[in-house]
């Protein structure tokens, strides 16, 4: 359901944020917000038209000139006040993911503090804008690079990470001297509104952050809008791919993240009570909404058994229940149309088999489905195939190392991966020759700290940047290179020629 005309009364209305101060939508097009840890309809939020995000983007486009201006020192001294605010208020905003998302309270604070850790490497942008600079190039040139914010840029984003994925965006995107427009996801739209909200408190002048809500409509209008120098995506893999043509049909600078089918290969010789706790925590936390989840676990030669059993052994142990109960170690999948599709998977492979049913003994309202096992899964079958996105670990058992990389670098998505292992010889074999953008040695799901940059291989990213650290400063810059000369009036003269350096 995306259209609902008339909410029930209870319903919370959820408005854009154009130029500093909440827009409400205009279009008569709206979509449900749920809490899928009860199953009711919480809020409705506004679907934009093209010409609403045409007034976000000329509110962004008015703002640009004088914060692009505005100096480093500034620039920095902001991002210090946005970070207290946000560090301050992260409680309240991980209520809003819990609310909305339906991760439990703890992982919502894990969310907002990752996203957080990027705003404290933009409090570094003075040094991280720095050019270079070769005095005497030619005698009496000097030549110096800059780096320069592109103009408006846009974010699309997922419902699975609602305030860490935008911050990956927004926050380097302002620090450069960019401004912005968010798309967040449709489903959990809340989190974005606050940010804007908080950004405004910090300081950020009006224009400078818009949020703007909605669907295709939405995001067809962003691809196609002359002003908007670039667009950060991430989302799913058939999404991402056609955000990346579209976008750069238009003439922008694209950056699209995507799916995955994160591989977590265990040896015979790893440590099997930490190998089955890492690949709980990773398939279950978040009920698998990760991007970076473990959904399939290749165990190589006779660690299976054991492995499959340590993990059946933990499963009945992950508490299952609302994200606001702090007992709750696993909420709700997003939607229930999502539920009933993870779980669909459950017994549709012929020759799988189901070690643990989590259709068993979930709560009665909400979205629920609990940690469900299935081995024996082998190239070809759906839960193989398919990034499933939800509480379902898939066991492939292999004989050899040389199977397991193969497995991994054959498939199409090349996100995250790991391997558990006491041998650093193998691990670094598997570092050197695995096909995935992060790789976790013991640790599985690696998501890079703020100052290196995330992405993956493959179908898992469209585009040659990958997203925040390094790589997201370059991406929301271009660079721009002065050659420069003081000369003395008396030595000047026409000459036709190249110029030479020597
Ligand atoms: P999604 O692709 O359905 O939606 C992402 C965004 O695209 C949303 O803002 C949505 O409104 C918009 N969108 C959806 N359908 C569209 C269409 N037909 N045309 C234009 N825009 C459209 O993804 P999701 O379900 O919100 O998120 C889950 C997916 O995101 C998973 O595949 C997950 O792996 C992926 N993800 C990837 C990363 C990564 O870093 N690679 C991180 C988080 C999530």
């Amino acid at each position: 359901m995306t259209d609902t005309v008339e909410a029930p009364a209870a319903v919370k209305p959820i408005n854009h944020w154009i130029s500093g101060a909440p827009h409400a939508g205009r279009s008569g097009r709206s979509g449900p917000v749920f809490n899928p840890a009860t199953g009711e309809q919480s809020g409705a939020v506004d679907f934009a038209t093209a010409e609403e995000v045409d007034l976000a983007v000329q509110a962004a486009k008015q703002a640009l000139p004088a914060w692009r201006a505005l100096s480093l020192a500034k620039r920095a001294e902001l991002f210090f006040a946005i970070r207290e605010l946000f560090h301050a208020q992260r409680e309240e905003l991980a209520k809003h993911l819990t609310r909305e998302h339906g991760k439990v309270l703890s992982d919502a604070l894990g969310e907002v503090t990752r996203g957080l850790e990027v705003i404290e490497f933009c409090c570094g942008i003075p040094h991280l804008l720095k050019g270079a600079m070769s005095e005497q190039a030619s005698t009496g040139v000097d030549v110096y690079s800059i780096r320069q914010p592109l103009g408006v840029v846009a974010g699309i984003t997922p419902f699975n990470f609602p305030a860490m994925v935008p911050m990956w965006m927004w926050a380097p995107a302002l620090a450069c001297g960019n401004t912005f427009v968010l798309k967040p996801s449709e489903k959990d739209p809340s989190a974005s509104f606050y940010t804007a909200e908080l950004l405004k408190q910090a300081g950020v002048p009006d224009g400078v952050f818009n949020v703007i809500n909605g669907d295709k409509v939405a995001v067809d209008a962003i691809l196609e809008h002359p002003d908007i120098a670039a667009v950060s995506f991430v989302g799913s893999t058939p999404i991402a791919r056609y955000v990346y043509e579209t976008a750069t049909a238009n003439g922008k600078r694209c950056q699209a993240l995507g799916g995955a089918k994160n591989h977590m290969v265990v040896l015979p010789d790893a440590d099997i009570d930490m190998a089955a706790d890492a690949a709980v925590s990773a398939a279950y936390g978040s009920a698998g909404e990760r991007c970076m989840a473990v959904s399939l676990l290749v165990a190589v030669g006779d660690v299976a058994d054991p492995l499959v059993e340590a993990i059946k052994q933990r499963i009945p142990k992950v508490k299952v229940g609302d994200g606001m109960d702090a007992a709750s170690e696993m909420g709700p999948l997003i939607t229930r149309e999502h539920r009933d599709k993870v779980a669909s998977y459950i017994g549709a492979d012929d020759g799988a088999t189901v070690v643990v049913d989590g259709r068993d003994g979930c709560p009665a309202d909400g979205f629920f489905l609990a940690p469900t096992l299935i081995d024996d899964v082998k190239p070809g079958m759906k839960a193989y195939e398919d990034e499933i996105f939800g509480p379902v670990l898939s066991v492939t058992r292999v004989a050899s190392y040389d199977e397991a990389v193969r497995l991994v670098n054959e498939n199409p998505y090349g996100n995250g991966t790991a391997i558990f292992t006491r041998d650093g010889g193998a691990a670094r074999q598997f570092q050197f020759e695995v096909q995935a953008g992060m790789v976790g040695i013991n640790v599985p799901i690696p998501v890079p700290v703020a100052y290196y940059s995330f992405g993956g291989w493959k179908a898992s990213l469209f585009g040659d940047r990958h997203i925040y650290g390094p790589e997201g400063i370059d991406f929301y810059t271009r660079s721009k290179v002065v050659t420069s000369r003081w000369p003395d009036p008396a030595t000047s003269k026409v000459d036709l020629g190249f110029p030479q350096t020597r």
